[in-house]
């Protein structure tokens, strides 16, 4: 184990501090170390193993189009494209996708067409256009993502970034209508902010953000990377409030567990400002990426994933509110995507992960002294059941 570990260390930049278990192999919500040792996985990569590991539909849409063709580049037209984008639009409501490959080009794309769309077809003067963002947003990490977070250390040292945001604080519809003014193109928001610390606005905020948005003529687009297909309980977190935002993007779940896809999905008016050659990407939309996106969608659907992510994570959100801890701050979430904060003077989050995963659960903490639940949607009662007493004999024992 220490071998792997010293090997990885030496070779790989150290822009991460992993917990020091080595993992071989993965199935379903359950992962194994070198030595056999068995875990269950909590975090789910980040949301990107909704389907859980090596879903064997997914390993097989993997493997057969790739024994098929499995780059070609966007030069020439490939079949599975056409039916990944249909299904993606049909699902979400919206007219048209862009495929791209990592959650951050998903992000960019948006505000590179909502820049585009606010000069076009807004009429806002060249050069002029602005973009709000949340406080404690996370929309990935390039130079112009980071450049609208707030959190210090993606920042530091990375500058100088690109003008032309705006932030808020989240969860204020107010503080947004007064940020608006005529050169506003778009309003970026997570519905529930993930590595914000599983952040969930007050009821009714996002409905609010709609009809600004409406009534100035700014475009929505929701960031749901993280919290969309089915991780919250609905296919985008956005149902929950009943807003149909002007753009979408998704990433993570979207690769089934497999691979890096990514979309932005909007309305015509806003994807139409796209001619051939202004934006694009070697490897987004290409045929291997598309057969696994497209089968991630429909496993979603076939399994009935969404509606087991709803009613697991309310029982899942009962039991751990059960949980009596002085350490315990705050439980909050929706669907399988919980938050558990603890009272950072007395317990840090990263030694709780540390001891669950002593005690086989693997999870990640982020920011406000926060860890996650945010298992494989194919997560049983049993493993998340194991899960819960694993980190009410944690705090015990902490
Ligand atoms: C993870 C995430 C991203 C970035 O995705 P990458 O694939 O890591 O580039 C963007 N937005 C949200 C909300 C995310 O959670």
């Amino acid at each position: 184990m220490t071998a792997t570990i010293d090997l990885e260390d030496t070779w790989c930049a150290h822009n991460y501090h992993p917990l020091p278990v080595v993992l071989v192999r993965g199935e379903g919500a359950l992962v194994w170390d070198e030595t056999g040792r068995r875990y269950i996985d909590m975090m789910g990569a980040y949301s990107a193993v909704s389907h859980g590991h090596c879903h064997p539909r997914m390993v097989r849409a993997l493997t057969e189009q790739a024994g098929k063709l499995a780059v070609i580049s966007r030069a020439f037209h490939t079949a599975p494209l056409g039916p990944f984008a249909e299904l993606a639009c049909r699902l979400t409501g919206m007219d048209r996708a862009l495929p791209m490959n990592t959650g951050a080009e998903a992000v960019e794309t948006a505000l590179k067409a909502a820049r585009k769309w606010a000069y076009t077809v807004k009429g806002v003067p060249e050069g002029q256009a602005r973009i709000i963002a949340c406080r404690g947003n996370f929309h990935g990490r390039t130079i112009a993502i980071v450049g609208m977070s707030t959190v210090e250390q993606y920042r530091h040292g990375f500058g100088p970034f690109p003008g032309g945001f705006d932030l808020v604080p989240f969860g204020d519809a107010p503080a947004l209508e007064r940020a608006i003014t005529p050169d506003t193109a778009a309003f970026l928001v997570e519905p529930i902010q993930g590595e914000g610390g599983i952040i969930v606005p007050p009821d009714g905020y996002l409905a609010r953000c709609r009809e600004l948005c409406d009534r100035r003529r700014v475009l929505l687009i929701a960031d749901e990377i993280q919290t969309g297909l089915g991780r919250t309980g609905r296919l985008l977190a956005c149902e929950h409030e009943g807003v149909k935002p002007d753009a979408v993007t998704l990433g993570k779940a979207l690769g089934g567990g497999m691979l890096p896809v990514s979309l932005l999905l909007g309305k015509a008016e806003l994807m139409d400002v796209f001619q051939p050659g202004d934006h694009g990407s070697t490897f987004g939309g290409n045929p291997l990426a598309a057969a696994v996106g497209r089968e991630a969608l429909q496993v979603l659907l076939d399994e009935g994933l969404i509606e087991r992510a709803a009613q697991l994570g309310d029982w899942l959100m009962g039991r751990l509110r059960a949980i009596q801890s002085p350490l315990v701050r705050d439980i909050r979430g929706r669907g399988l995507f919980i938050g558990i904060e603890f009272d950072a003077g007395r317990i840090q989050a990263r030694d709780v992960c540390d001891r669950l995963a002593a005690k086989g659960i693997l999870t990640k903490d982020t920011h406000r002294n926060t860890i996650r639940f945010a298992p494989p949607l194919v997560i049983s009662r049993e493993l998340l059941d194991e899960a819960v007493g694993c980190l009410g004999a944690v705090l015990a024992e902490a």
